[in-house]
């Protein structure tokens, strides 16, 4: 096929996104999908020839914040075209369609094409009063999730809320707030994007992949891809050297917070929360909350309005972490050389599982066993 018959490359020429940029773009995939850089090339060639998936996508308790950064008001990319292959049936916030007609549409496409759509859920899903709290089209939000989600090839559960239940679940959570995994048990193919809100290039990048291998990408205990939830913020974080050195902010806007040092006093979650920000950042990459100075709140974490809160104290029932003197000697005993650094590093490995343990009493023996399994496809040859 040339390029003046692939509609893809029209569609780039028509939008001012020039080839160069699309190669880019790929390249950029790959990085994000970490992936070896040659698989630009595999990304490029089947991006553009892969056939439009459907998409259908639920609204429930939520604040839209997921459905705007899907949107996201930026000049045209390349990103843009690829998320548009998606032909979106159903959204009720963007659709032209309303009322009746809407929910026509919506049945049409259940109807019609079992197994043959990707059902998105933005938002938790109340279970209490029998689903009473959230109702469209006079059907509940948790009939609609069974129904479209039951009949769909994949559902992609965007943003906290639809992942864990997020605000709406914090507790004494009196809706009755599930995230899909919870409120529709052994839906098939979920996968969680989990954050407040998800950051739209892991949402591309997840599109990419599938339409790239024609599968779904390895996921962890939380059933999240592991290409961006595989490592914690602190892991990749900018300010890592400051919090192995014992360099800490005390207060707002003092010279180590203008200096850039690390945010761990000042209530960071980077430790315990699993996120690819410091390397994707938001806003086309221009920058992220911890490059911004303020401290991870844990967003992308199960129960994070209830886990991480309050915001701005520091984290509790870590060993080694629990008063702010404990601080301060990892910072001590990090400064000793790079041998005590490295040792801190795995002091604050250990910190971590034994505060999932602590606080997430099953997570641990998924964590474990979502790690077995990511070894196994690693050894296995991924991609
Ligand atoms: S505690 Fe937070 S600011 Fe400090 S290094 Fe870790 S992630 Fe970065
Ligand atoms: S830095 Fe932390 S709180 Fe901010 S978006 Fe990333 S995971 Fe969420």
């Amino acid at each position: 096929m040339s390029e003046s018959d692939n509609w893809f490359m029209q569609e780039l020429e028509a939008r001012g996104v020039s080839r160069r940029e699309f190669v880019g773009f790929c390249s950029a995939m790959a990085a994000v999908l970490a992936l070896p850089r040659t698989a630009a090339e595999t990304i490029a060639a089947e991006v553009q020839v892969a056939e439009k998936p459907v998409l259908v996508w639920l609204e429930f308790q939520d604040c839209a914040g997921n459905s705007e950064s899907f949107l996201r008001a930026s000049r045209p990319t390349a990103a843009d075209i690829v998320l548009d292959t998606l032909s979106v049936d159903y959204h009720e916030t963007i659709m032209a369609a309303a009322g009746h007609q809407a929910e026509e549409a919506l049945a049409a496409t259940v109807k019609e094409r079992p197994g043959g759509y990707i059902a998105v859920v933005e938002g938790s899903i109340p279970t209490g009063e029998n689903g009473a709290y959230c109702t469209i089209g006079g059907r509940s939000a948790l009939q609609i999730a069974r129904e479209v989600c039951g009949n769909a090839a994949a559902t992609v559960a965007i943003g906290t809320c639809a992942t864990f239940g997020g605000l709406p679940a914090a507790a004494p959570n009196p809706t009755g707030a599930l995230g899909v995994a919870d409120a529709v048990p052994g839906v098939k193919n979920l996968i969680n994007l989990s954050a407040c809100p998800a950051n739209v290039e892991n949402l591309t990048a997840l599109v990419v992949y599938y339409l790239t291998f024609k599968r779904w990408p390895p996921l962890d205990a939380w059933r999240r891809p592991l290409f961006a939830y595989g490592k914690s913020i602190h892991d990749n974080c900018e300010r890592r050297a400051h919090f192995d050195a014992g360099q800490y902010v005390e207060a707002w806007g003092d010279e180590a917070h203008r200096t850039g040092y690390c945010l761990f006093k000042k209530g960071c979650k980077g430790p315990v929360t699993f996120q690819n920000c410091p390397n994707v950042r938001w806003n086309e990459g221009t920058n992220w909350p911890i490059g911004c100075g303020h401290p991870c709140i844990g967003c992308a974490e199960p129960d994070f309005w209830d886990k991480m809160t309050p915001f701005y104290a520091h984290l509790q029932g870590v060993p080694g972490f629990g008063v702010a003197s404990s601080v301060d000697k990892v910072g001590f005993w990090a400064t000793v050389g790079v041998g005590a650094a490295f040792a801190a590093h795995g002091f604050m490995s250990l910190g971590r599982r034994w505060w999932y343990s602590e606080h997430h009493p099953a997570a641990r023996e998924r964590a474990e066993e979502a790690q077995r399994r990511a070894d196994d496809e690693q050894k296995g040859g991924q991609p």
